[in-house]
């Protein structure tokens, strides 16, 4: 029987792909589902999501139920119709906006907006009965990788507290180049160039690359052009204990580009 006790949660990396994953059942939405019974029952999750992006100071949602936001268009009605009523926790949400005050990340609660589909859509995969408190805070904007892995490391103490902390967004992501026509698509090499060298970079616990990916990665102006789908990777990143390494969750592509790789990082 799987167990939280004894050791910290997992701080993991989530590429969640189109929003239609949702609707999905393949081998990605199996992998989510394993994640959700590896790690049954968390107190509570702090998600850091491509898709909330904001000027500093860092927000962090402190309301105790809140509607999800449907924040995508041109997709399926069925979409539109999923919910994931997921409560939140204020009281945790002042002492996340504590912790990251205390390495000096200006952070103010939020009391209004719901989740994005960045989180809402791979818990609902992996924690789908939504029982568990979810909190979101916020991608600031400008940030550097290395204040973003900053961020990571001020939320660390809370994985020892039954805490999962989930960066959620993409190892390679470009809608214009992507081929939404043909999911399984052929992968273009320069995507998978990409997608292993941060595969290999993880492998080796290489942090000091993976934070100079932008002049030390192949073609990171193809894979991210903008980087709000990369920079939640330096969260999960930064939330991680020394000597821990990532594991992987899922490595695939969809659309002949887009990059569903998806890792975790823990002590076992
Ligand atoms: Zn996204």
């Amino acid at each position: 029987m799987p167990t939280n006790e004894g050791s910290p949660l997992p701080a993991v990396f989530i590429s969640h792909g189109s929003p239609s994953v949702a609707l999905e059942d393949d081998d990605y939405t199996a992998a989510l589902g394993a994640l959700g019974r590896r790690v049954p029952n968390p107190r509570a999750m702090v998600v850091v999501s491509a898709h909330w992006q904001n000027r500093w100071p860092i927000r962090v949602t402190a309301w105790r139920q809140a509607a999800i936001l449907h924040d995508f268009g041109g997709f399926p009605a069925e979409l539109y119709a999923l919910d994931y009523p997921a409560p939140g926790d204020p009281e945790l949400a002042r002492e996340v906006a504590g912790l990251l005050a205390g390495e000096g990340l200006d952070a103010v609660l939020e009391p209004r907006r719901g989740l994005d589909h960045g989180a809402w859509v791979p818990l609902r995969l992996a924690w789908p009965a939504a029982g568990i408190p979810v909190l979101q805070v916020s991608l600031p904007v400008p940030a550097t990788p290395e204040r973003l892995f900053q961020l990571g490391r001020a939320l660390r103490p809370l994985r020892t507290r039954e805490i999962l902390i989930v960066g959620s967004g993409g190892v390679v992501h470009n809608l214009g180049l992507v081929r939404f026509q043909d999911e399984s698509a052929p992968v273009d090499d320069w995507a998978a160039a990409f997608d292993q060298w941060v595969e290999q970079r993880l492998a080796a616990g290489d942090t000091d690359s993976l934070l100079g990916y932008r002049s030390l990665a192949p073609r990171p102006d193809l894979a991210v052009p903008t980087t709000e789908h990369f920079d939640p990777l330096f969260c999960a990143a930064g939330a991680a204990f020394d000597g821990e390494r990532a594991t992987g969750i899922y490595e695939g592509f969809r659309y002949g580009n887009l990059s569903m790789r998806s890792f975790l990082f823990s002590a076992r």
